[in-house]
């Protein structure tokens, strides 16, 4: 029976990608060149715009409006990272990154390329994010080293807490969570 119902719902907010995504460019609210605190060692770290959780206590509220932000392409993002022989990784943060989760995996194959990693925030769950079978999203999982998933809960806030602001958020090993099926989770606290 069809209920009427189309787009993707996640926590009941509309995922749908937009009609005309574009995998050459990213908005992006901010960047942090040599981050120490979005994942182990020294990290460029891309805050992209747009966030669909209205977390209470978000540290970057001026990243969840879709309508700011500026454009940058994913060469001139390349090249930054290229240029920096210190750096151990990619993170990508927000903002929620599967929000423009095509032009996100462009990057992130791109810098796993290089032999770097890559950690990828988002407010979704490690299991709606498979369970929505959505291609763009499953090609930002696969090109992820890491996912710290779910929303910031101000009730569970914690600032022992490594890389993460609330407890319910998870350090999700990509590679050992697909080949078991299930959430796996790094043993940091
Ligand atoms: S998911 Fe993250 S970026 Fe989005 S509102 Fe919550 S804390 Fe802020």
């Amino acid at each position: 029976m069809n209920s009427g119902i189309t787009g993707v719902f996640v926590s009941g907010r509309d995922f749908s990608p937009p009609a005309d995504t574009c995998i050459d460019v990213l908005n992006i609210g901010g960047i942090e060149p040599e981050s120490i605190v979005d994942g182990p060692g020294f990290r460029y770290t891309v805050f992209v715009q747009g966030c669909h959780f209205r977390c209470p206590g978000c540290h970057n509220p001026q990243l969840q409006n879709f309508s700011g932000g500026r454009e940058m392409a994913i060469g001139e993002l390349l090249c930054a990272i290229k240029a920096n022989p210190l750096l151990d990784g990619l993170t990508l943060s927000g903002g929620d990154p599967f929000t423009q989760a095509a032009a996100c995996a462009v990057l992130a194959e791109k810098v796993r390329a290089l032999g770097l990693s890559v950690i990828t925030f988002t407010g979704c769950l490690w299991e709606d994010l498979l369970d929505a079978g959505r291609e763009d999203w499953l090609r930002l999982i696969e090109a992820s080293d890491i996912i710290v998933d779910g929303p910031f809960i101000m009730a569970l806030r914690d600032i022992d807490l490594h890389f993460r602001g609330s407890a319910n958020q998870r350090l999700i090993d990509v590679r050992r969570s697909l080949a078991a099926g299930r959430a796996v989770i790094l043993p940091l606290p």
